[in-house]
């Protein structure tokens, strides 16, 4: 009986699996904000996160992937939180990290029955299970994408022009014995252009290019990722060269370790990684193409000779690399004559490649809906702020305390990071709705930044404190509004005193915290003793921060006051707004 019961759920199942899998092979690709901009119209039915892919499903059904700013998922505290609010299905797809929840002993608890109810759960959670389906099973295409497409990142681009012309012409570098690599690890930040540059390199060469993503691999039913494998392999191996690409390669090339089933599914599936690409021969044809934003915590094995022993960096654009971009995407559409592209990049530092594409689709869209036909500078700079800051939410509606509240907290964050020297110069202050916050203190860097100054970190903390300080002295109150403020400068100081050895006390040591990045094969391991003494540091740097504030806005209400009065009036200041606001008040 149980067991015609459960054959009958595993053919309900496999049958689903079957209708969800051909969905999820027409999933489109849309910039960010559209997600965020869904989310305010509350027409989002369901998110799927998957480290920064979101892919998401609209009330009306239909499915979007998105790319999130790097790490925003895990850095906005609200994030979550508000799709819960807003009724939004949400499921996490990368597994846990390790410790946290054992499979297997659930599994063995719960037994056969159970086993079944967690199998129908994942899938009524939108989870394919893997049985014998498969997700998007690796096909070939054809690109069309060739270096033209590709800026701001000419020492990559240089680093694989060799694997186009080895693909070109196999036969000339296996006359001569040169030796090309098999394995090229692209390693960069989200949005850089990692999976557009592997596309550009097919494109060039005209090969078939084979996509995979690490994330497709991990499964949990042991073997199936290993399978998975074996065939992306075996279709590579139908074209005389091609390129296979796996994104995400960190999903599966994790450190091995641990016990959990996750553990041992993702280990075979690495396994067979190895295997197949010790398997096939310099000369094949086939070069296997990575991306990670994580090359730390890759397992060794992988980077060993004849498998991904060639690293190629894709960082951040810089200004030049930032115009080239601007330029390349500025060719989709009409841009106005007027607009100095040289300029914008300049006015975009941290800016990645695809934050950059869609800030050009952005202007076009702000272009059109005002009834433009050509893309002008004042476009340009509505969709930065957008890409920056989030759609405004005009139609959120505050109460006249919260409008108050928001415009003195602000104010606070403004007014301390106007008057301390270390911190980068303000670009607007609003106290309009945007994204998920309810207003917003923008600084903008001057020139493009790479690294980051203990009197810069000091005086980010005590900006991020000038929020809660500004409501404390000015209304007397305490209001939830400061949570991610003060998120963001704990993680801040936690950061100067476990990675960026900025303790006194505690010297140019890494420290093992939950928080911090690595796996357990680096930093030091932490002692009891240690850890309070790591705990008492970042209270006493944040706390530092707080004080520095506090003297900074008691030093001058007045300026605070005027710029909180200021913003209930007009709504946004800019950088010259806000000069003068304090300059009066002075
Ligand atoms: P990654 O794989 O590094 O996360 P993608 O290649 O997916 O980044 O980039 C997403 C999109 O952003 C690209 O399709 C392209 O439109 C744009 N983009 C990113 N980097 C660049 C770049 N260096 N040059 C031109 N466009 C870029
Ligand atoms: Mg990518
Ligand atoms: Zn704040």
């Amino acid at each position: 009986m149980i067991i015609a019961a459960s054959l009958l759920v595993v053919a309900l199942a496999g049958g689903i699996v079957f209708l969800r899998g051909h969905r999820a092979a027409a999933v489109v690709q849309v910039p960010f904000s559209d997600l965020l901009k869904h989310l305010d119209d509350d027409a989002v039915a369901a998110v799927v996160v998957n480290g920064d892919a979101l892919d998401f499903t609209l009330s009306s059904g239909a499915t979007f992937r998105t790319i999130a700013p790097a790490n925003y998922v895990t850095a906005n505290a609200a994030f979550v939180p508000d799709l819960a609010k807003r009724h939004v299905r949400i499921d996490v797809q990368t597994l846990p990290e390790q410790g946290t929840f054992s499979y297997l002993a659930l599994l063995m608890g719960l037994g056969f029955v159970g086993a079944i109810g967690f199998m129908m759960y994942r899938v009524t959670s939108g989870r394919i299970p893997a049985l014998e389906s498969k997700t998007r099973e690796a096909g070939s295409e054809a690109t069309t994408v060739t270096f033209a497409d590709v800026a701001g990142v000419d020492e990559a681009k240089e680093e694989v022009k060799e694997i186009v012309d080895f693909l070109r012409e196999p036969g000339r570098f296996e006359a001569i014995g040169g030796r090309i690599p098999k394995g090229v690890l692209l390693v960069g930040p989200p949005g850089t252009g990692k999976t557009l540059l592997a596309r550009s390199i097919a494109g060039e060469a005209g090969v078939p290019f084979l996509f995979a993503s690490g994330s497709d691999f991990v499964e949990m039913y042991a073997g199936v990722g290993a399978s998975r494998i074996r065939k992306l392999f075996k279709e590579a191996r139908r074209h005389p060269s091609c390129i296979i690409f796996i994104d995400e390669l960190d999903a599966v090339g994790r450190s091995r370790g641990g016990n959990s089933l996750s553990h041992e599914e993702r280990e075979q599936t690495l396994n067979q990684l190895l295997v197949e690409m010790d398997g096939f021969a310099q000369n094949e044809g086939i070069v296997v193409v990575a991306a990670t934003n994580r090359a730390d915590i890759l397992d060794p094995a992988l980077l060993r000779p004849g498998r991904f022993d060639r690293q190629v960096t894709v960082g951040a654009p810089d200004v030049k690399g930032r115009e080239q971009i601007l330029k390349i995407h500025a060719r989709k559409v009409a841009v106005g004559v007027g607009v100095d592209l040289r300029q914008i990049a300049r006015g975009t530092p941290g800016f990645s490649g695809a934050e950059l594409a869609n800030l050009v689709n952005e202007a076009a869209l702000f272009a059109v809906r005002s009834g433009r036909q050509m893309v002008t500078d004042y476009d340009f700079d509505q969709a930065r702020d957008k890409v920056l800051m989030g759609a405004e939410r005009k139609s959120l509606t505050m109460s006249e305390h919260e409008r108050i509240t928001c415009a003195y907290h602000e104010s606070g964050h403004a007014v301390v990071a106007a008057l301390l020297p270390h911190a980068d110069p303000l670009h607007k202050v609003t106290i309009i709705p945007r994204g998920r916050a309810l207003g917003v203190t923008m600084q903008l860097p001057e020139g493009d930044r790479h690294t980051h100054t203990r009197e810069f970190l000091e005086a980010q903390i005590a900006i991020l404190m000038g929020g809660r300080i500004a409501e404390e002295l000015f209304l007397r109150q305490m209001t939830s509004g400061a949570g991610n403020d003060i998120e963001r400068a704990t993680d801040i100081a936690r950061r100067m005193v476990c990675e960026f050895g900025m303790s006194a006390a505690l010297g140019p040591l890494a420290y093992r915290t939950p928080g911090n990045p690595w796996e357990t094969d680096k930093g030091v391991g932490i002692s009891e003793a240690t850890a309070l003494q790591v705990d008492h540091e970042i209270h006493e740097l944040v706390m530092r921060g707080y004080e520095t504030a506090r003297q900074i806005i008691a030093k001058n209400r007045a300026a605070v006051r005027a710029m909180a009065e200021e913003l209930l009036v007009v709504e946004s200041l800019d950088a010259e707004a806000i000069k003068a606001v304090i300059a009066a008040a002075a």
